[in-house]
């Protein structure tokens, strides 16, 4: 492979965002004093923080009890995570396990949707539940102060006895510390900055990390571009899932079967499964090493380290690629909590979703929180129920 030089435009320089575990996390005490407030605070019996489908999946439970919450979220729009992600990307969930607690998914029910049809999926189940959602109101600071709850917003402060976070495990890209060490004239981008192939240049593309991202990207880059795919086999799922006996039958076994009742907390498999993954990306879904190899897609080991430029991979190859996109997962970028619930990786520390020495502060939607599901449309709901029924239960308490 030949080092190109490009002239595209760069991107803002994604090793700016490399954070090595914890670095990301604003110690306790560095946070600037709170402004002085011109007006008061909103007060609510529950914030939920994050209208993606776990924050969206809390606020029709705790609606259901009648529970008084506002939804706050940092992007203008819901579904904007969504919409966010590359344009081929259609979801690896068919219909059927792709509609909420409350309102079926509009769709055929094996049909697969585009990202775009589950974002405005989400803004419709805002509208048919009558959600209160509060767009434009990123959290900068979730903090405690004599008792409650308080989140400092663009949009204002808000103030509460009940917190849940429900921004997911994904907010903030993770790249190794080498990135720094490519050379300027290498294009790199994370993947969720990726859109499609006319936002590359010329030239080879590297993609690191070979999950389920870097591998629907790399088919996605394989008719224009010379790809690369660097990383280990992370397994896969041994059936076509959109064949007929994968839309029929195995899918369900895999998503309600395994993912959302075998591969629990409760269960020692599922356990040993959640220990494996940690840090681990998920087998491949929808992507077979066959699709891949047929597409043109070259693979190679973990990429080690940047020697002279080149990108040096575990198996001793050498590659100058133009561009470098890094599909090495997200770190859950929790460093606007300012409460000693986080563990050295930046973690939450919790059980099933309820902070472990927090009354009051519960999560939704992170990684393995009950289940490999709980990240899922499918399974969600099953963790937001549980997170409003304790909400309820600590609401009944005197003086809750
Ligand atoms: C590429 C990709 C494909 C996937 N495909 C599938 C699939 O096919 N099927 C499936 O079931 N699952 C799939 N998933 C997993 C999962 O469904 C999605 O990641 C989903 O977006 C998670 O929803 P969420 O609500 O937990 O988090 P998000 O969708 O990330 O929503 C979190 C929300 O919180 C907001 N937020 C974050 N921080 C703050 C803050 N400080 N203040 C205010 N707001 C904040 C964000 O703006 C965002 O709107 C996929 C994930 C990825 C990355």
């Amino acid at each position: 492979m030949e080092s190109k030089q490009t002239t595209k435009t760069p991107i803002a320089h994604p090793a700016d965002l490399v954070e090595a575990g914890n670095a990301l996390r604003t110690q306790p005490g560095t946070f600037p004093p709170p402004v002085a407030l011109a007006q008061s605070p909103e007060r609510y019996q529950v914030v939920v923080i994050g209208a993606g489908q776990a924050g969206l999946s809390v606020g029709y439970h705790l609606k259901r009890r009648g529970i008084d919450h506002v939804i706050l979220d940092g992007a203008e729009r819901v579904g904007n995570a969504w919409r966010n992600r590359w344009d081929s990307l259609r979801l690896f969930t068919p219909a059927k396990f792709d509609g909420l607690d409350g309102l079926r998914f509009p769709a055929a029910r094996d049909h697969f949707p585009t990202k775009d049809e589950m974002a405005d999926y989400l803004e419709s189940y805002v509208a048919h539940h009558g959600l209160t959602v509060r767009t434009g109101a990123r959290v900068d600071r979730l903090h405690r102060a004599n008792g409650i709850f308080r989140l400092e917003t663009a949009a204002g402060c808000f103030e509460a006895p009940q917190v849940v976070v429900a921004a997911a495990s994904y907010q903030a890209p993770r790249l190794p510390d080498f990135a720094r060490a490519l050379p300027d004239e290498v294009v790199q981008m994370h993947s969720h900055q990726y859109r499609n192939p006319a936002q590359i240049g010329d030239g080879p593309v590297l993609l690191v990390g070979a999950g389920n991202s870097g591998a629907e990207i790399a088919i996605d880059l394989a008719e224009t571009h010379e790809v690369w795919l660097a990383g280990r086999a992370v397994g896969h799922i041994p059936f076509d899932i959109s064949g007929f006996m994968g839309r029929k039958m195995l899918i369900r076994l895999v998503i309600r079967g395994l993912f959302h009742r075998l591969l629990t907390m409760r269960t020692p498999m599922g356990r040993k499964f959640r220990a494996k993954m940690h840090g681990h990306g998920m087998p491949l879904i929808r992507t077979r090493p066959g699709q891949l190899e047929r597409a043109g897609v070259r693979r190679i080991g973990r990429i080690a380290g940047i020697e002279d430029g080149e990108t040096v991979a575990v198996d001793g190859t050498r590659l100058a690629p133009a561009t470098v996109i890094w599909c090495t997962g997200f770190h859950p970028g929790f460093d606007w909590i300012d409460l000693p619930v986080l563990d050295a990786q930046g973690e939450p520390q919790h059980r099933f979703g309820r902070a472990t020495d927090i009354d009051g502060l519960y999560f939704a939607g992170l990684h393995f929180q009950y289940a490999v599901s709980s990240t899922m449309v499918a399974g969600v709901g099953r963790d937001a129920r549980r997170v409003a029924g304790w909400i309820a239960a600590a609401l009944r308490q005197p003086g809750g």
